[in-house]
């Protein structure tokens, strides 16, 4: 039921922002196509996933746009943003510097994004609560200043991504429809 030929109602475009290794790409994988990889490669030739998502009685074709590294290098393009209507910005909560960026990566999103973009906050790793660097509180508090959803997840262990990406699509549908 997941094709891609199928006929949707709706089109959308979000994307996958946050310091290097917090775990972007294996949380699109987990979520696209239920994989998970230990490994850390770049992702290779593949700029974004799709998934088919039911809202309501409407099909949406979730268009999920992943950097190829670019953010390493401070790199990324306005034209990765463009169209865009939501944001996972996604920091490894066994590693503080990657929650001390994500006011750069928010301060990024206001200079080249769509003002009303649904930004969800995601703290990844959680299955590592034994090398926790990143309390469950302090993200909750920086959501609820900046005005973002927020969720922590394990692509390792498929907590809550489902649960993430889903939020994220159900907002862009209640504010596009
Ligand atoms: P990206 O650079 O943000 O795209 O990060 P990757 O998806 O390439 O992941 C970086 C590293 O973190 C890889 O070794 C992954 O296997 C690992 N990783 C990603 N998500 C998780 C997670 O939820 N738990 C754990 N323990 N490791 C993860
Ligand atoms: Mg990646």
């Amino acid at each position: 039921a997941d094709s891609f030929d199928e006929e949707c109602d709706y089109l959308f475009k979000a994307v996958l922002i946050g310091d290097s290794a917090v775990g972007k790409s294996n949380l699109l994988s987990r979520f696209a196509r239920d994989e998970f990889h230990l490994d850390s490669k770049p992702t290779i030739g593949v700029e974004f996933a799709y998934r088919n998502v039911k809202v309501g009685d409407k099909l949406i074709k979730a268009q999920i746009w992943d950097t190829a590294g670019q953010e390493r290098f401070r790199a990324i393009t306005s034209s990765y943003y463009r169209g865009a209507l939501g944001a996972l910005l996604v920091y490894d909560i066994t590693r503080s510097p990657t929650f001390n960026s994500v006011k750069k990566w928010l301060t990024e999103l206001r200079d080249f994004g769509n003002p009303d973009m649904v930004v969800v906050l995601v703290g990844n790793k959680s299955d590592l609560g034994h090398s926790r660097e990143v309390d469950l509180e302090q993200g909750k508090s920086l959501a609820e200043a900046e005005n973002l959803c927020f969720m922590e997840t394990s692509a390792l262990q498929n907590l809550n991504v489902e649960e993430a990406f889903l939020e994220m699509i159900n907002r862009i549908h209640k504010i596009t429809s």
